[in-house]
């Protein structure tokens, strides 16, 4: 890989494209999880014009390592060859066509190589845009599946604490992140919340399985109450990432498959975040060897180039929604861009990329070289919980590390942290006061190394 000699890169601009840029920007967009008035006063919005790798360079030429895979999703690094290539072949041969009545190579290509490499059991795939339309569809054919069934008294789900699944009304409905949720609840649906099983609420003494197993208990509790009305347990198998990077041992998945079939309902995996390798294994289910009955991916799936989504599901639930055009019970949601040939292109380069080389193996090196160089912030005085799965690492700044006391959240230290990372070229852009490393595979040892040196520097600079 060549990598500039980022030091040179940071020289003074003499024409400061990224001003320009900035401003136009301002008068005609709108972000994502922005309130955009910062932008306007304290926070600077960073105009991008490329992607290297795991580099992003923008209007000004300087580069920033990307740290969080731009929201969890790229992969095999920006501007990926092999990826682009196969989006440009697939966008000179077929953009589009609807897929209702019509099907292509590509979709059919994606579908079957899907089934292949998921949790066994999984046998329909139905694609979708973004994650947060996977999560509606999985919520939608569980409920219909029981609908089909004659059980029209089962209209609830079962979350957890701390959950986030996306911000449509549905996928928000079974979040649990109060600073997305609260202003919308009147809009919203009420489901049922069972405690996360996180494992830094350990009791003293208590291992991560001892805290699945107790939440396991509570799950228990509730399905004995309410599975009679539930349609389905929705999860993230083994990190809740939005709600701060919260891990759980593959233990409460095993149990929560088992508990989910005595008790009679279905259990949705929403492994748009976790999914492709990122926790150690190509899906996190299998480190619990356990298949839902929906499986929701995103994110990852492209490699991070394009928006698409897939629920993948059981002869079961497929089966149920056979029958006369007339019973009207078929599943009739639609998106109009369901299986876009330059998704599935995007799809199908990627998941060649997993079958060619041994990203896993690879994977583990980095985690194990990460893991290495974050050791020694266990001992930080305002650090708490550093923890990691696979590719995910993260730690909480705190106050007073004893009683895990945060900051007072107007002090916005996880925000001084962003800002002296982008400084020095990295993208680390927090949760909160949550501080986390997310990098694409594609990244070097050195890059690792570099990327948490200016973390700890950062973080020193943010609790100071
Ligand atoms: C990002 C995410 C979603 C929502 O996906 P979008 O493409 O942003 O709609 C849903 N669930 C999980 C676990 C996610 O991380």
């Amino acid at each position: 890989m060549i990598r500039d000699d980022h030091s040179k890169m940071n020289r003074p601009p003499t024409l400061d494209v990224n001003a320009t840029l900035r401003e136009r920007d301002l008068a005609a967009n709108w972000h994502p999880c922005t309130q955009m008035r910062e932008h306007a006063t304290r926070l600077p919005m960073i105009p991008i014009v490329r992607g290297d790798g795991a580099w992003l360079i923008d209007a000004n030429g300087k580069r920033y390592l990307d740290g969080v895979s731009s929201w969890w999703s790229n992969l095999f690094g920006h501007a990926n060859p092999r990826i682009a290539a196969a989006i440009a072949d697939q966008a000179a041969t077929l953009n589009h066509v609807m897929f209702a009545g019509f099907t292509h190579e590509p979709a059919i290509r994606l579908a079957e190589e899907l089934v292949r490499i998921a949790p066994a059991g999984l046998v329909r795939t139905f694609f979708a845009g973004d994650g947060a339309s996977a999560v509606e569809i999985a919520l939608k054919m569980s409920f219909h599946y029981w609908h089909n069934h004659g059980q029209r008294q089962r209209t609830r789900f079962i979350a957890l604490a701390n959950a986030y699944h996306g911000e449509t009304l549905g996928a928000l409905s079974v979040s649990d992140l109060p600073l997305y949720r609260a202003v919308y609840a009147p809009l919203l649906f009420e489901p049922i919340v069972a405690p996360s099983p996180d494992w830094l609420d350990a009791e003293p003494g208590e291992s991560a399985d001892d805290v699945a197993a107790r939440r396991l208990r509570d799950m228990r509790d509730i399905l004995e109450r309410h599975a009679h009305e539930a349609c389905a347990v929705i999860v993230e198998p083994l990190v809740q990432c939005s709600g701060g990077m919260r891990m759980h041992a593959p233990a409460y998945l095993t149990g929560l498959r088992t508990l989910c079939d005595e008790y009679q309902v279905h259990l949705i995996a929403d492994e748009i975040a976790v999914g492709f390798g990122r926790t150690g294994s190509l899906f996190a289910c299998e480190q619990a060897a356990i298949s839902p009955d929906f499986l929701c991916l995103s994110k990852g799936l492209t490699g991070g180039t394009l928006a698409m989504s897939a629920v993948l599901t059981t002869d079961s639930v497929y089966q149920a929604f056979l029958g006369d055009y007339a019973a009207n019970n078929a599943f009739l949601h639609s998106h109009t861009f369901s299986g876009n040939p330059i998704a599935c292109a995007a799809a199908l380069a990627t998941l060649a990329i997993f079958r060619e080389q041994p990203v896993l193996e690879n994977n583990r090196l980095l985690a194990a070289r990460l893991a290495q160089r974050l050791a020694p912030l266990r001992e930080h005085p305002h650090i708490a919980g550093l923890r990691q799965t696979g590719l995910i690492a993260a730690l909480d700044l705190v106050a007073d590390k004893q009683s895990r006391t945060p900051f007072p959240a107007a002090q916005r230290r996880g925000l001084r942290f962003y800002l002296h990372a982008l400084e020095r070229g990295m993208v680390l852009r927090p949760l909160g006061d949550t501080v986390y490393f997310m990098p694409p595979y594609i990244v070097t040892s050195e890059d690792i190394d570099a990327m948490v040196d200016v973390a700890i520097q950062g973080i020193d600079k943010a609790v100071a």
